[in-house]
């Protein structure tokens, strides 16, 4: 029986519409029975959270919700690491931008500097929040071996960041693609799995509420649930990716979209849970059963 987990980034990003945002959504999951796994930037754009961001965090916190920690501030697409696929897809500039500033960008992949912003990180969700935190994900999907070495220095154990599916960004405009065909890349395993300096990865599945996905609404759903149903016989644990405020544009297909995996979900006889809890419990460690593959040149 597979546990799926739903993860939304980028809480701490944003004005108070955002902060708004997040709070409604938390409060649908919480109408559902649902919790989430909000993956929050500490210090975004180099700036203190606004009273907004940490208010609607700690609401969620105090509703059973998980908080964890998304990057030190987002400030650009490259914190952690080079830029990779599917950010890649989604934005292909970012691989022009990366190689422009190449000297100075690959000077930041060191573990020390790395092991400052997470340690920065966790101070300040520790003092604001309340909230100690054992996930990490960064920013854009960009990430270095000196990332995954700086974590196991900082004590957190757990990342998930490497998706198995980008077909949830073949609607953009200038990928052109006809239909969202499902294609789940070979490159990683397809279930959590121990990656650089003994990190344990738990892959994400796929997104399906990007910017523009609403319009095409029945194969979205028709695609998170051939996700949902196929992951249940290749992992015990699932990672679903979202984006609720900023970069999703429709909330209200959002929800109908959560609603839809919920009932895929409920129909294969699955669980919800957050990664907190799955960190906590011992079921990501148990689930890493294999080694990662040494993909990362830096
Ligand atoms: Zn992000």
């Amino acid at each position: 029986m597979t546990t799926y987990v739903w993860s939304i980034d980028d809480p701490g990003l944003g004005g108070s519409d955002q902060a708004e945002s997040m709070r409604r959504t938390s409060r649908f999951f919480d109408s559902r029975g649902l919790r989430a796994t909000w993956f929050a930037v500490p210090k975004p754009g180099g700036k203190p959270l606004t009273d907004d961001w940490k208010r609607a965090l700690c609401e969620a916190r105090d509703a059973g919700h998980d908080v964890q920690l998304h990057g030190l501030t987002h400030a650009d697409c490259f914190e952690f690491g080079p830029p990779a696929w599917p950010a890649t897809a989604i934005s292909p500039e970012l691989l022009t931008t990366f190689e422009s500033r190449r000297e100075e960008l690959m000077a930041r992949y060191t573990v020390e500097n790395l092991r400052a912003r997470i340690e920065e990180g966790q101070e300040l969700f520790e003092r604001e929040l309340g909230v100690h935190p054992t996930v990490f994900r960064a920013p854009c999907n960009s990430i270095s071996k000196a990332m995954f070495e700086a974590l196991r220095q900082t004590g957190i154990l757990y990342h998930s960041v490497a998706y198995i599916s980008g077909t949830g960004y073949d609607h953009l405009p200038h990928r052109r693609s006809a239909a969202l065909t499902p294609a789940w890349t070979e490159a990683i395993p397809h279930h959590p799995f121990r990656w650089y300096s003994g990190i344990v990865e738990a892959p994400m599945l796929n997104e399906y509420t990007w910017r523009g996905a609403s319009a095409r609404e029945p194969e979205f759903l028709a695609l998170a649930r051939a996700d949902v149903e196929r992951i249940a016989r290749e992992s015990p644990i699932a990672v679903i990716l979202m984006h609720t405020h900023g970069i999703a544009d429709n909330e209200a297909y959002a929800f109908r979209l959560i609603d839809a995996v919920a009932a895929q979900v409920q129909q294969q006889g699955g669980t919800f849970a957050t990664l907190g809890e799955l960190a906590e419990s011992g079921a990501l460690t148990r689930a890493a059963t294999v080694d990662g593959p040494d993909t990362l040149t830096v």
